[in-house]
């Protein structure tokens, strides 16, 4: 007996899933309330599903976190790594196929077969268990069958072959591929760079095994892959084959273990774990406890390593992800300042070094917003919902209630980021000092919609130091606002011909209820003339000012006729007077008086000015020679 399907035009049931069919991990995610998310089974911390495929002697198959906890014992019944066969011939992975504790066959066409037992499989096969299994857990997730449709994702360098086992795989799984979608997009994507008019981003992506950095374009909301480079050979595995070294090595020396032990591969596959273990740990904390414990060996050793031991075992491995990104930016004939957004993908940018190099390689601070393990994922759930129809106009992605600035000079406030902006965002405006030889800068961070940030709320406040001695606004200095999607937000000063910087972090939500931010919208509204009015005062009163040190630092060198002196005298005088009143109409008179009287000033002082530049020539005769 079947029941019919009532609703199969609900918007569940034409739903796509999508699917980051990783090398190490996969994650599965769906667009779900107006934003991606990451599906995951209800007591995993992550969803990150070990790509990892175990195989039972008694039969069965076992995929996932399960599989990778199993292959401790038994790592003759566990297959790894299996996405770098896919779509390949024998001959294209002899080095692979060496690292694969597998007896390897090519059946017919030359697509590898492999025999864990006796049970011979291709890997679309085996990526099928993947993919099934992420299905699992996405219906898991839900509560519910998950939907069948996917959008899957693959490295951008993967060929057609590679991309059509990819499809297969999802076939023997009982998927339909809506789409193949290139992995640097799709992270793109999460980025929601899609939306900028044009641009240029890098993805650098460092997983398990692998390291890919892609050059991509991005036209009216179209992608295009400028290049694409990368090591199929390099990734976090590699750092944990180090710190495995490093271990066997101290083991061995202080004979804690017998030459068999360190050889045998359940035994390795342990200090591996244990491995990864402290190079994740760090990245965290800066020293940790590496320990392998074998009771049934009689091992236990423990040894503490902290962040900068790792990082000088890792820096060749993390250079050459360099030599990467300069070929691809070779290829795509660009420098590494043409690339206008870095986003960092895959677990290993995790890292505080790898994100500290791409900084400075890239001369931009990454995108690092969003789950550097899941914005794969998260951006195949986006295409997934664009393919299924929805808009992503209407995204109703976490927005910012109040707007955030900082308070400029006389107090108004300069909104940095705008009232209802998407988080994660950042936003980098140019600052310039105000004085002579200022060497410092003070940053005031408020929140609100009010012009004055006497009128809003206060956040925090830093100081920028070690500016360089130069004239008042020479001095360029970058103010960035990063608003994570925990609503952390982050601000940072960089002076940039030092590159010296100062930065706070502060949480604007903290302790404001829905209620306070009502009335701090209704307030707004409320005085918004009073405001307008203040705030202009107060710009007003800062332009006089910085016009009456112009006029005082040039009056003396100038040979004004009387008049005119007076004039400006009299101006001068009215100015001084105005400041500090907060009386617009009394202010702009002043202001628009002064640049009356300082006319003649100015004229005189551009003549001279002229003069040094054409080598005697007046203004005038200048003007008269380009007549005649
Ligand atoms: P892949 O795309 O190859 O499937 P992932 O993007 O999932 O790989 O990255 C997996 C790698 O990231 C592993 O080497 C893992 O050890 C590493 N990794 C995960 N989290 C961290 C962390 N916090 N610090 C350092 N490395 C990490
Ligand atoms: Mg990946």
């Amino acid at each position: 007996m079947a029941f019919l399907e009532l609703n199969v035009l609900d918007n569940e049931s034409t739903a796509i899933l999508g699917i980051d069919l990783g090398t190490t991990n996969s994650l599965v995610a769906l667009w779900r309330d107006g934003r991606p998310e990451i599906l995951k089974p209800e007591n995993a911390h992550d969803g990150r599903i070990p790509s990892v495929v175990f195989f039972p002697p008694e039969g069965g198959v076992v995929v996932g976190r399960e599989a990778r906890a199993l292959a401790a014992d038994r790592p003759d019944r566990a297959v790894f790594s299996i996405k770098r066969l896919m779509g390949r011939g024998l001959d294209d992975v002899a080095e692979d196929v060496a690292a694969i504790p597998f007896p390897i066959e090519a059946s017919e066409g030359g697509v590898p077969r492999i025999d864990v037992g006796g049970r011979k499989m291709s890997p679309q096969e085996i990526s099928a268990h993947i993919l099934h299994h992420a299905w699992r857990v996405a219906s898991d997730a839900l509560g519910e069958e998950a939907p069948k449709r996917a959008v899957i994702t693959v490295p951008a360098y993967f060929d057609d072959t590679q991309r059509q086992a990819t499809r297969d795989a999802a076939r023997i799984a009982g998927l339909d591929v809506a789409r193949i979608v290139n992995e640097p997009t799709a992270a793109s994507l999460a980025y929601g760079l899609d939306k900028k008019k044009q641009g240029t981003v890098c993805v650098f992506d460092l997983g398990g095994g692998t390291f890919d950095v892609s050059i991509l374009s991005i036209e009216d909301g179209v992608f295009q892959v400028l290049s694409t480079a990368g090591d199929t050979h390099l990734g976090g595995d590699d750092i944990d084959r180090l710190l495995v070294e490093y271990a066997l090595a101290d083991l061995a020396s202080a004979n804690a273990a017998p030459a068999s032990l360190l050889a045998d591969a359940a035994f390795r596959q342990g200090v591996r774990f244990a491995a990864e273990r402290a190079k994740i740990a760090l990245s965290q904390d800066p020293e940790t406890e590496f320990a392998v414990v074998a009771p049934e060996h009689g091992i236990a050793w423990r040894k503490r390593i902290d962040r900068a031991e790792l990082e000088r075992l890792a820096a060749p491995l993390l250079d050459r992800t360099l030599a990467s990104c300069r070929r691809a930016l070779a290829d795509a004939k660009l420098t590494p300042s043409d690339i206008e957004e870095v986003v960092l993908v895959g677990g290993s940018t995790r890292i505080p070094a790898v994100r500290a190099l791409v900084a400075d390689f890239f001369g931009r601070a990454p995108h690092t917003e969003l789950d550097p393990d899941a914005v794969v994922a998260l951006g195949a759930a986006v295409q997934g919902h664009v393919l299924a129809g929805g808009t992503r106009d209407m995204l109703l992605l976490d927005v910012t209630p109040l707007s955030l600035g900082i308070e400029t000079m006389g107090g108004a406030v300069s909104k940095i980021i705008a009232r209802n902006s998407p988080v994660p965002t950042q936003v980098t405006e140019g600052y310039t000092t105000y004085a002579d030889n200022q060497t410092g800068m003070d940053f005031h961070i408020v929140q609100g919609e009010r012009e004055l940030a006497a009128d809003c709320r206060s956040l925090g406040r830093f100081e920028l130091k070690g500016i360089p001695p130069m004239p008042a606004g020479m001095a360029r200095v970058a103010v960035r606002f990063a608003l994570d999607a925990d609503g952390i937000l982050t601000v940072t000063a960089k002076e940039e011909t030092t590159g010296t910087q100062a930065s706070i972090e502060v949480q604007p939500m903290n302790g404001l209820t829905d209620d306070e931010v009502e009335s701090m919208l209704a307030e707004s509204f409320e005085h918004a003339q009073e405001d307008f009015d203040a705030s202009r005062a107060a710009n007003l009163d800062v332009e006089l000012g910085t016009m009456l040190r112009a006029i005082d630092a040039h009056l003396e060198e100038a040979t004004l006729d009387p008049e005119s002196l007076a004039d400006l005298e009299e101006a001068r005088a009215e100015a001084l007077a105005a400041r500090g009143t907060k009386d617009l109409p009394r202010l702009q008179a002043a202001r628009d008086a002064l640049e009356q009287a300082s006319l003649p000033l100015a004229a005189l002082l551009m003549d001279s000015v002229a003069k040094a530049a054409l080598s005697g020539k007046t203004l005038d005769e200048v003007t008269r020679g380009s007549e005649t």
